[in-house]
């Protein structure tokens, strides 16, 4: 046994979190020795912040969640949800084919006792939708404008 490779199985585990104030709390299952994300996106490089996505049945908010406003842009399918106390973007959701489909995105800035300097950053290319080029070991230069 003690000489068979380890297996590489997700590693699933309950994350209790919420935003600054209190007002909204939320708990979701993943594994987070998996790599997790940033990305170069227009809203992503104004908020900054390390996620990872989830399917919904893996995310549910346990508080506050009539306290959250939310954010897209133009018609898009993605959204970022907000406390509307303390403007900490706690989650998001969506629907990117390329990423699995429906998901629900968490700050990992909001999760209890999770040190996130100590999880593995892959980058994406959301700036230009790229989601096809996966994710890479280093952040995606913006491109020039003519
Ligand atoms: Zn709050």
């Amino acid at each position: 046994m003690s000489e068979t490779a380890p297996q590489k199985s997700p590693t699933l585990k309950t994350y209790v979190g919420g935003c600054h104030c209190g007002a909204v709390r939320f708990e979701a299952e993943f594994d987070l020795a998996a790599p997790v994300n940033r990305c170069n996106c227009t809203v992503c490089t104004k908020m900054g912040g390390t996620t990872t996505s989830v399917p919904p049945s893996q995310f549910r908010v346990t508080k506050g969640e009539s306290e959250t406003g939310e954010y897209r842009v133009g018609d898009s399918p993605n959204y970022r949800r907000f406390c509307k106390h303390c403007g900490v973007q706690c989650y998001g959701g969506g629907f990117v084919e390329e990423m699995g489909g429906h998901f629900r995105s968490i700050n990992l800035g909001c999760l209890d006792g999770v040190d996130v300097s100590k999880l593995t950053v892959q980058y994406w290319d959301g700036r230009y939708n790229n989601w096809q080029a996966g994710p890479s070991p280093q952040p995606f230069p913006l491109r020039a404008t003519a």
